[in-house]
């Protein structure tokens, strides 16, 4: 069976990683974006030229209608999808709950939890049977992220549920649903919270004393969709140096 991946929002950083290292193991890979045309372009041509197979596709994942786009362009043009990587999130100023609007509750958790059920439910109605998802959660699922972004940490305890819940439906089908949790990790989400430097100052709190690259959360995703992860499902993978 070709390997087929659709990775969401990796025209840069976590995602982009991933998209990278899934091309370098023989996937071929849809590179998702929301409007960095240009930078998903540019991670395509990265791949392409190593001798890849890649494809960009423009799609808002928290909408119905583009992830049925999404996945009908990607089977088009590479296939059965065999792979999928729940990856978009986004965060939002730093922020106490008591100070958020419910436009803003409701947008990321459109963003990152409406948009995961979304493609899990595209991706089983299509995938073969013994297909893998990865959903990118994060740390903040366990810690709350108190003062900074409760909404975050919500959408993301529930891609968790989410995860675990559907891994059991999925298992009769012998496709494996896993999450990553990744802790600080240097990319440009940090600064769309309104705190560019927020991984160096946070430093100190982790133990092993540094923040995390994009590819050492690519590895982890790689793994967990891999042959090496055949009786790994329903289970979360912690990316974060200790914490
Ligand atoms: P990032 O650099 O901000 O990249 C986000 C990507 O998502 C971009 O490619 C963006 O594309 C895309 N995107 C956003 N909204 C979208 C939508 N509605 N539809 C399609 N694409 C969309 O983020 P990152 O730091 O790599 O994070 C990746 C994942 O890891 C996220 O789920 C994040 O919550 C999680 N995570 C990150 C960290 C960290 O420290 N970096 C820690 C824990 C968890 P456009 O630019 O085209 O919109």
């Amino acid at each position: 069976m070709n390997k087929v991946a659709i990775v969401t929002g990796s025209s840069r950083g976590i995602g982009a990683a991933t998209a990278r290292l899934l091309a370098a193991r023989g996937y071929s890979v849809c590179v998702n974006y929301r409007s960095g045309a240009s930078q998903a372009e540019a991670v395509v041509s990265e791949i392409t030229d190593q001798g890849g197979s890649a494809l960009a596709c423009q799609a808002d994942v928290s909408q119905e209608h583009d992830v049925i786009a999404l996945f009908d362009a990607t089977e088009k043009a590479l296939g059965p999808v065999t792979a999928l990587v729940n990856n978009v999130g986004v965060l939002f100023t730093q922020s106490r709950l008591v100070d958020m609007d419910v436009e803003r509750f409701n947008r990321v958790m459109t963003t990152n939890t409406t948009s995961c059920f979304l493609c899990c439910r595209e991706a089983m109605r299509r995938m073969p049977d013994g297909g893998a998802i990865v959903n990118v959660s994060s740390l903040a699922a366990r810690t709350g992220s108190p003062f900074e972004y409760v909404d975050y940490a919500a959408s993301k305890a529930a891609m968790d549920a989410l995860t675990r819940g559907l891994s059991v439906e999925a298992a009769e089908r012998n496709i494996r649903i896993n999450g990553v949790r990744p802790g600080f990790i240097h990319t440009d989400i940090h600064a769309d919270g309104g705190e560019p430097g927020r991984v160096d100052r946070l430093t100190p709190s982790i133990p092993l004393k540094r923040g995390g690259q994009p590819e050492e959360v690519a590895n982890a995703i790689a793994w967990l969709l891999s042959d090496e992860a055949t009786y790994v499902t329903g289970t979360f993978l912690d990316v974060a140096g200790g914490r």
